[in-house]
């Protein structure tokens, strides 16, 4: 569209230089004008030679050569003397109307040319999709099969039966068969829809035209209805065949009631329901239309005939991740010892997409050292990578907000630092990442498969860290520690009731009171009344110790979580390597102070939750 655009600014351009250029060679061949009076006495002297009327306009040469024009009120009148003078006369009719309007016509039609070619249409027959967005894709070099798609079976099981209606078509018309016209893939970007559009075509070996919603919608009024049908020509000209369109939700959003913005859009809709019941059941022209916004989409495209089959396309889980990293990994050379397991575990939310980009980044990272294989460091690194692309960097939050978060976070690397037996700090954000990310928060505590009392105390203490941190620093409570609290008085609930160790309560395992749902509290317990109270008892005593450890922990350490907190705020990330050096100068300047150093412990760390929400 923008070369279009910039081919329209130079047409201007040179229309303008054109009537420029006119008007000069009009002024250059025009001989200057003389007044009706001095005309008449030249020709009294017989000065006169020549002259040629047209209408009143006079055009003559004098006796020395020299042109001139005038205009005449009464040429009739002059005749006598023209004649009398011995003036050759030639005359022509006067410029009939049409002449006289040629500007005019020539501005409209000069308009209309503007006009339909901007609008992407040529006086030759329509060529609009001779440009890029159409694209023939029946090439072997690009052609997708079955095998490229992976981790979305039940999908892919469904689209089969359509490969067969495209082989066998002659089959199913002569059988009177009802051949689908439209199926609509809906789910979330870079999930394999249009992968599995081609894919189909690849397997049926039929051309396949894609074009993106959005591309029908253009900004002269019935440029996209017109598009529509051009394709709908085209295809139908190369049937059987797939047409694959992108977004469709650009088109066929609701039509909206009367809103004149809209009418484009509304216009191109119409089209594309007219086009997709008028074809007969000898055109196999299947439409895949893809969405991730299903919801927003008109129901009159939904109705039978048209797009009335509707598959989900969703994220893949931990076993299409697998699949997907085998089909990516396929023409790569990697270690014999990588475990693609593991690394679908530990890219949960991760689309078809970014799982073929995670690949890629990884194949690169490994050529890049130079190495006989990929191995699993760098899918390590490429992992990193592309989760900083995830997080969004940008997201809008207030300058406060900043600071809070900054000493929440601060607060939990602080206790997982200072405390014994917790997990390895590996990193500390304060860049709020996709939710998907925040799945792997409990991983440290669901890996292990025997705990420490002093692991799940301590993990409990590194939960709160966050926001004590807040209330030392602001003296105020924000509801981003939510999740901490929940997930801290988890731990401490399950510890007293499924793990047996609370002397309070002692090793008795009761069932979880979470299970217990309205009616059936009364009857479904598998403990009284009174334990349960005991129970509530316990695991607030042990929040509330925990509580008071990690306060007195924190403000002894006070200074350090001011410092940790600026570094934060300044780098949005830091690393355990950049974590030691915070806390390296903090011990050294304590030395100095010759003040209690900080309560040292084992360089075994904890891994925080690194998804904390914004506080509201
Ligand atoms: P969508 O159309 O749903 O936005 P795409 O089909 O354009 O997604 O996916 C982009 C790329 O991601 C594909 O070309 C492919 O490399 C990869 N991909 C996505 N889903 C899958 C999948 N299920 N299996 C294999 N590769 C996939
Ligand atoms: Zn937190």
């Amino acid at each position: 569209m923008k070369n279009r655009f910039q081919a329209g600014l130079l047409l201007i351009f040179l229309s303008i230089l054109g009537v420029l250029g006119y008007n000069v060679w009009l002024s250059e061949t025009t001989p200057p004008e003389q007044n009706y009076t001095d005309f008449l006495a030249d020709l009294k002297n017989k000065q006169i030679v020549a002259v040629h009327i047209s209408g009143s306009e006079i055009r003559g040469e004098d006796r020395i050569g020299r042109k001139f024009r005038t205009f005449s009120p009464d040429i009739p009148t002059l005749m006598p003397s023209l004649l009398a003078a011995g003036t050759t006369v030639s005359a022509e009719p006067p410029p009939s109307l049409f002449v006289q309007l040629n500007p005019l016509i020539f501005l409209v039609i000069f308009v209309a040319a503007l006009w339909r070619f901007f609008s992407g249409q040529s006086f030759t027959g329509s060529k609009i999709w001779q440009d890029k967005r159409f694209q023939f894709r029946a090439e072997p070099a690009d052609m997708k099969t079955f095998a490229d798609v992976a981790g979305i079976d039940e999908v892919q099981d469904e689209l089969k039966e359509i490969v067969d209606f495209l082989k066998n078509h002659e089959k199913y018309n002569l059988l009177g068969g009802r051949i689908p016209k439209g199926v609509l893939l809906q789910g979330p970007p870079g999930t394999g829809k249009t992968l599995l559009a081609r894919a189909i075509a690849g397997e049926a070996l039929v051309p396949f035209y894609l074009i993106g919603g959005s591309d029908f919608v253009e900004m002269f009024a019935g440029v996209g209805a017109s598009r529509v049908r051009e394709l709908f020509k085209l295809a139908k000209k190369n049937a059987p065949c797939i047409v694959f369109i992108d977004e469709i939700d650009a088109i066929g959003g609701r039509r909206s009631n009367g809103s004149s913005s809209h009418e484009e859009r509304e216009q191109t809709l119409n089209a594309l329901l007219v086009e997709m019941d008028g074809f007969s059941s000898n055109e196999t022209v299947i439409v895949i239309g893809a969405t991730n916004r299903p919801d927003v989409l008109d129901p009159a495209l939904l109705r039978p005939g048209r797009f009335d089959r509707q598959l989900t396309v969703s994220l893949p889980n931990l076993h299409g991740r697998v699949k997907i990293l085998e089909v990516h990994t396929r023409p790569v050379t990697i270690s014999p010892a990588l475990n693609l397991t593991v690394i679908a575990q530990g890219i949960p939310g991760f689309s078809g997409a970014d799982i073929a980009n995670l690949v890629n980044e990884a194949a690169l990272t490994a050529a890049r050292q130079k190495k006989q294989a990929v191995e699993m460091s760098d899918f390590d690194q490429a992992k990193d990578k592309i989760m900083m692309g995830l997080e969004q960097k940008n997201a809008a939050i207030n300058e406060k907000e900043r600071r809070i978060i900054a000493y929440h976070e601060a607060g939990h690397a602080i206790v997982a630092r200072l405390l014994p037996e917790t997990d390895s700090l590996h990193k500390i954000t304060i860049i709020p990442r996709g939710i998907a990310l925040g799945l792997t928060q409990q991983i440290p505590i669901e890996q292990r498969y025997t705990y420490s009392l002093t692991y799940l105390l301590n993990r409990i203490k590194v939960l709160l860290g966050g926001r004590i941190a807040e209330t030392i620093v602001f003296h105020h409570l924000s509801t981003g520690a939510a999740n901490d609290i929940a997930a801290a008085t988890d731990i401490a609930s399950r510890l007293v009731c499924e793990w047996g160790m609370s002397s309070a309560i002692g090793s008795t395992v009761y069932r979880r009171k979470q299970q217990r749902f309205l009616g059936s509290a009364e009857t479904g317990g598998t403990f009284s009344e009174a334990t349960a109270r005991e129970i509530d008892l316990e695991v607030r005593r042990i929040i509330n110790d925990c509580y008071a450890e990690t306060e007195k922990l924190l403000r002894s350490n006070n200074r350090l979580i001011h410092e940790l907190a600026e570094v934060l705020l300044i780098n949005e990330t830091i690393d355990a390597e950049e974590m030691e050096i915070v806390m390296q100068c903090y011990v050294n300047s304590q030395k100095s102070d010759k003040q209690g150093p900080a309560e040292q412990a084992q360089i075994d760390q904890s891994d925080i939750d690194k998804t904390e929400e914004i506080p509201a």
